[in-house]
């Protein structure tokens, strides 16, 4: 920047150098999201298959998935959607209270009455210092699936860290892996195996981050899993799997549009009973209401 430049910008107002800031972080907010949705349109995304959004609490589907959720439910990708949800969120006596909400904010975002379900078992309530047994909540997505007479292609849920590092999110994982990898060991499944995503867990600077943190989403999306599949490849081979298609569906990456995030917004404030002060922190500021990432579970782990 030029002598001449810097005194004409040290003699600017301070409201009209305030307004100019403000007006570069709204343009740079703007394009981000365009670009970020442009770029997102051209990646796999699931389309026709049955999924099953396995979640913990009540809550847990529009405070961390809602993008996903209203990518899926969209008619356009003709899926069909269940929710499972393996608590009422009882900690503090509200279970019945939830499991009502849960169907509201559900249905906000696109998913049919009466593909939602909540669980009020002995062994799976809801608890900061409980990690439920993997074999029961298997049994638990079995006998939901069974009562429902269907079967599902891909279960999404959370990962390793959960998120939040609720123990319950993380059991969620280690019961649909127990649930999908003893499945697709049956003679019927080997060639439509089930395919399990799982929810990225983020720093706690990017999980706060918004929109501003798109380019780390789509560079991970791009780039970490090649790295992580280095380490699969030989025993991918081993197995007969294409490492390309592998690659190629490894990672989603669903983003709302403005409307979607209003969407999005509104199935949160169903949740009543839980819209304390900082949840609406979470709203307006957290990357989890405007964009997700989900990698697939590699067959490789799903035996671990
Ligand atoms: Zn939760």
């Amino acid at each position: 920047m030029s002598v001449r430049t810097l005194e004409l910008t040290s003699n600017l107002p301070l409201p009209t150098m305030m307004l100019g800031a403000l007006g570069s972080i709204a343009l740079a907010y703007a394009l981000i999201w365009i670009y970020t949705l442009l770029t997102v349109r051209s990646r796999p995304v699931l389309e026709g298959k049955k999924i099953l959004v396995l979640i913990a609490h009540p809550d847990d589907e529009a405070m961390f998935f809602a993008p996903t959720m209203l990518g899926i439910t969209n008619p356009s990708s003709r899926n069909d959607v269940r929710v499972l949800c393996l608590s009422t969120g009882n900690s503090a006596g509200l279970g019945k209270t939830r499991a009502r909400e849960l169907e509201k904010s559900c249905q906000a975002i696109g998913v049919q009455p009466g593909k939602i379900e909540s669980l009020d078992h002995p062994a799976l309530q809801d608890s900061m210092s409980i990690t439920w047994d993997p074999t029961v909540v298997s049994q638990q997505i079995q006998k939901y699936l069974s009562t429902e007479k269907t079967e599902v292609d891909v279960i999404l849920t959370f990962d390793t860290r959960g998120i939040s590092s609720h123990p319950n999110h993380k059991s969620c994982l280690m019961g649909a892996k127990s649930y999908a990898s003893s499945t697709n060991k049956r003679a019927a499944r080997k060639d439509t195996p089930i395919s399990l995503y799982t929810l990225t867990t983020t720093s706690f600077f990017r999980k706060y981050a918004g929109i501003f943190d798109s380019p780390f989403t789509l560079f991970d999306a791009n780039f970490a899993l090649g790295r992580q599949m280095k380490h699969y490849k030989a025993e991918l081979r081993k197995r007969g799997i294409d490492t390309r298609d592998e690659r190629a569906r490894g990672v989603l990456v669903y983003m709302n549009s403005p409307l979607q995030l209003i969407k999005s917004q509104r199935a949160m404030r169903k949740h009543e009973s839980q819209m304390v002060w900082f949840r609406w922190g979470w709203i307006f500021l957290s990357r989890y209401m405007v964009l997700n990432d989900l990698r697939r579970v590699s067959p490789v782990d799903m035996d671990d």
